[in-house]
């Protein structure tokens, strides 16, 4: 029987988390005088709701997972954090992942001092699932996977992924940062029937709202409350959770740009692959493509001079020679088009 406490970090099990003042009282058209805040009204002088109740109702019935399943963070970057935190001894427990991937879960773990064991995907891109597991032991209480991937921009097996949420010994996060662009299901289906699964996703992307920094981690409740226990407890701003709910009133515009941004992708797939100069394009399930180049540096080099700014992978394992290019408007797509063609 799968149990969370015994993956908990002891320190984190027996800690008596910080209780704010709005934790004890919750409700609005009341006399606060207990926060020591400037009683006067700037539309900011009072402290945010510490959890974020409104804005997780409203995406609970746009993400069809009940409220008490979703964690809010600064971005998906703050779940990464804290569950490396809550769930690995530093020196003592490990993380395991595929490579190449994005580039925060090991950044995080050094951080946190917790060994990070990397599995070189297939030559199709998918995880080496025997390779994965044979790594994993009993102090390894993180799997990080990523679907669609960034970078090889390919969403991963269903089946290897099941087989790895069942026989992996820990938690195994899925993050889904691009899974509104891509043709694949979420793996948030499948929560009900996975304790140890924990879904990121992020309204950096899709949403078009990076710049308010705001992520989410779907999770069986006994995991998205240790969560909760050691997030600062204001971690969402009121400007973030204002913002956020205005804009999740307006899911025909977000709609309106995937479609878009999917059209452009594979417009944009279409014209490179025409390059002479461009040796392979990946198919894409993302925001993003992934071509090839003979001297991506060069290449690189002279967008950039063009003031055309995509993202170096060439030296990253798997991707030698790619160039990474998120799909932009028409007008930016034609733009970095036509300065290929001038190459
Ligand atoms: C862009 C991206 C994110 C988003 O992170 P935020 O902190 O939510 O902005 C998460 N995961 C992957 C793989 C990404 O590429």
């Amino acid at each position: 029987m799968f149990d969370i406490n015994n993956l908990i970090r002891e320190n984190i099990r027996r800690l008596v988390p910080y209780s704010s003042a709005r934790d004890e009282f919750q409700g609005e058209d009341a006399i606060f005088l207990d926060a020591n805040e400037n009683p006067y009204n700037t539309t900011l002088n009072r402290y945010p709701d510490p959890r974020q109740i409104r804005l997780k109702q409203t995406i609970a019935a746009i993400k069809n997972v009940p409220a008490d399943k979703i964690f809010l963070g600064n971005g998906s970057d703050e779940a990464i954090d804290l569950l490396i935190r809550a769930f690995c001894e530093p020196g003592t427990d490990n993380i395991v992942s595929i490579k190449p991937t994005y580039g925060m879960y090991k950044v995080c773990a050094d951080i946190n001092n917790v060994e990070f064991r990397e599995v070189l995907l297939t030559a199709d891109f998918q995880p080496d699932t025997a390779q994965l597991l044979k790594m994993s032991d009993a102090n390894s209480k993180l799997l990080f996977l990523c679907s669609p991937n960034n970078p090889t921009s390919n969403s991963l097996n269903k089946n290897d992924v099941v087989r790895l949420i069942e026989e992996f010994p820990g938690l195994v996060i899925i993050d889904e940062a691009y899974i509104d662009f891509s043709t694949t299901e979420s793996f948030a289906g499948l929560l009900d029937r996975y304790p140890n699964l924990v879904i990121l996703q992020t309204f950096s992307k899709a949403w078009g709202m990076a710049g308010v920094r705001l992520g989410m981690a779907f999770a069986a409740k006994e995991i998205i409350a240790v969560l909760n226990r050691i997030k600062y407890p204001y971690n969402i701003n009121i400007l973030t959770q204002r913002t956020a709910l205005e804009r999740l009133n307006d899911t025909a515009s977000k709609d309106k740009w995937i479609s878009m941004i999917i059209k452009q992708r594979d417009y944009l797939a279409r014209e490179l692959a025409k390059l002479p100069m461009v040796k392979r394009v990946l198919p894409s399930d993302a925001n993003f493509l992934m071509a090839r180049f003979d001297n991506p540096r060069e290449i690189f080099a002279y967008l950039t001079a063009k003031k055309i700014i995509v993202r170096d992978r060439s030296k990253v394992s798997l991707c030698e020679g790619f160039l990474r290019i998120t799909v932009g408007t028409e007008a930016e797509n034609l733009a970095l088009i036509s300065a290929l063609q001038q190459y």
